[in-house]
């Protein structure tokens, strides 16, 4: 027998009539790349999102058919997002941080047909339009005023005379709810970049997840900063989630200095903002040479790679905002766990607490996870056991993008390639990337434990641990350190703040001081770079 109730497939158009419909006066709030503060509304984003949809239309694109971006966060980039998707085209949002032949190939595999980019990437838009063979309009994400006339892209419009052309009235079509919506390239250090390709269906169900008390916990009385960028698997989803629960949007464009997101997060009163450990690390040092405090924030989710307990215990401790450690991936749409505390964990004190907070977190409902041995072996939960992370979920992807027969999954799981261990509570703490494991004498080694013990040295910027191979042991851990600008830090003393925080053979056999740290498109250490460069390094005899 079935249910006697409607059958409405989840669509995104949903959540930008939602958003119109009963919180049409909260603000969206954008920082132009021109510089300026830019003021506008979920109203006027719903408006013009049916004008992007009209302006699709008249140029006969398909169902199905990609709408690139090459932008910053922002309002214009939001009014794409809701107004590609929601006519039943796929907003593909390309990283602009990768190199222009990596643009290109993912254009053309993606076989977009129409580019929009903020001015700041012209110069990209220049150096590739000849090669995007599948691209038909460009767009430049700006006022008519401000487009050059000598770029040499034939036929390049900017958005707001493409925009002005059009009727704000649309109905959106009606969409079966796994039809693709957004696509999202993943970083791909190794080989060519895979595609993840999610649905109307998959984007509402995370969007849902993403909003839940014990999550990320969006309501109508948050103002939302995303730091992590539109063109980084959908800024983590918060557009969607915003949406859904008529939240203000803050947009930071293209300056994510220190000072420039204080200033945000202040003048906008911002209480919730998102992004990777390195932008914060920005932020907090603003905050500490200019003596300043947060007068609005309230939570910070920080993901994207391991979040320093250092950082967790200046935002908690020293600035009163909670820090909500979040891991996900690209396959993930991007979220998988989110790190908050249990009613039992409340009257721990501050050390214990901080000793929660700093693990990815617990699973989300709806998206399932385990950890298994290389047989597929089921791992025990006691928080020491290790093992290959899988998940599973509707928000999970199937199968990559021109990949199709080619399942990554096995049994129905997808392999994320992290290494973790899950403990009797529930709480997953990732202990490296499959790749970045390091195996001493059969023993593992947790390249995160090690970066995590010298992110908490004062006179320590960054850190990144590796294996190098060892006679005797196979592999041997070094850390490799930037000191903070004007610290003066020794070999000696980096090593002996290992001593009494971990066991004694897993203290790195050595420190290598660098200027810097390669950062990938995303932010993210680049340790096979790192790798590259230390090449010739020799452990110590
Ligand atoms: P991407 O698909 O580019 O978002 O990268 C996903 C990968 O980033 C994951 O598989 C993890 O290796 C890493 N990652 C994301 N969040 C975290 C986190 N909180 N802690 C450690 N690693 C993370």
């Amino acid at each position: 027998m079935l249910g006697l109730m409607q059958n409405q497939d989840l669509s995104i158009s949903s959540l930008i009539d939602f958003a119109q419909k009963h919180h049409g006066d909260v603000e969206i709030v954008s920082r132009r790349v021109e510089g300026d503060i830019h003021r506008s509304t979920w109203a006027t984003i719903a408006h013009r999102a049916r004008q992007v949809a009209n302006g699709l239309d008249q140029w006969n694109l398909g169902s199905g058919a990609r709408v690139a971006t090459l932008a910053w966060n922002g309002y214009r980039h939001l009014e794409l997002y809701f107004g590609v998707s929601s006519s039943g085209r796929v907003i593909h949002t390309i990283n602009p941080r990768l190199h222009p032949d990596q643009i290109v190939w993912i254009a053309n595999h993606a076989e977009d047909e129409v580019m929009c980019f903020d001015m700041s990437f012209l110069p990209i838009a220049k150096q590739i339009h000849e090669s995007c063979t599948t691209v038909k309009h460009w767009v430049a994400l700006c006022d008519a005023d401000k487009l050059p006339t000598d770029t040499g892209i034939p036929g390049l419009l900017s958005y707001e005379t493409w925009l002005g052309q059009q009727s704000t009235a649309y109905a959106w079509p009606t969409l079966d709810e796994n039809t693709a919506a957004c696509m999202c390239y993943t970083s791909g250090t190794t080989g060519h970049p895979k595609a993840a390709l999610y649905s109307h269906r998959s984007t509402v169900l995370h969007a849902y997840a993403c909003a839940l008390p014990d999550v990320m916990c969006l309501s109508a009385r948050d103002a939302i900063l995303p730091v992590v960028p539109m063109f980084h698997v959908s800024a983590w989803g918060l557009p969607y989630s915003a949406a859904m629960v008529g939240a203000k949007l803050v947009f930071p464009g293209a300056a994510l200095d220190g000072k420039s997101i204080y200033e945000l997060l202040e003048a906008e009163k911002v209480t919730l903002a998102a992004g990777v450990p390195t932008v914060w690390q920005m932020l907090l040092a603003h905050l500490k040479t200019n003596d300043l405090r947060f007068n609005h924030l309230k939570r910070t989710v920080i993901g994207g790679s391991a979040c320093p307990p250092a950082m967790i215990h200046a935002f908690n401790d020293l600035y009163g905002v909670e820090v909500l450690h979040a891991w996900g991936m690209t396959e993930l749409s991007p979220l998988g766990t989110l790190s908050t505390l249990k009613n039992k964990h409340l009257s721990l004190s501050d050390e214990d607490k901080l000793k929660i907070r700093m693990k990815q977190g617990r699973a989300i409902f709806g998206l399932d996870f385990k950890i298994v041995d290389d047989n597929g072996k089921e791992q025990a939960h006691d928080g020491k056991a290790y093992g290959d992370l899988w998940v599973k979920g509707p928000w999970v992807i199937q199968e990559y993008f021109k990949q199709e027969g080619a399942s990554p999954l096995i049994d129905g799981w997808f392999p994320t390639g992290d290494v973790a261990t899950v403990d009797a509570d529930g709480y997953m703490q990732i202990t490296d990337r499959s790749k970045d494991v390091i195996k001493s004498g059969g023993e593992w080694i947790s390249s995160i434990d090690i970066e995590n013990i010298a992110m908490a040295h004062p006179e320590v910027l960054m850190a990144a641990c590796i294996g190098m191979p060892h006679p005797k042991w196979d592999e041997r851990p070094i850390v490799v350190v930037v000191v903070k600008p004007g610290a003066k830090l020794e070999r000696e003393q980096v090593l002996s703040f290992y001593e009494g925080k971990i066991a004694k053979w897993q203290i790195p056999d050595d420190v290598v001081f660098v200027e810097a740290i390669p950062i990938g498109a995303t932010g993210k250490m680049l340790k096979t770079k790192l790798r590259e460069i230390l090449s010739t390094y020799q452990l110590p005899a």
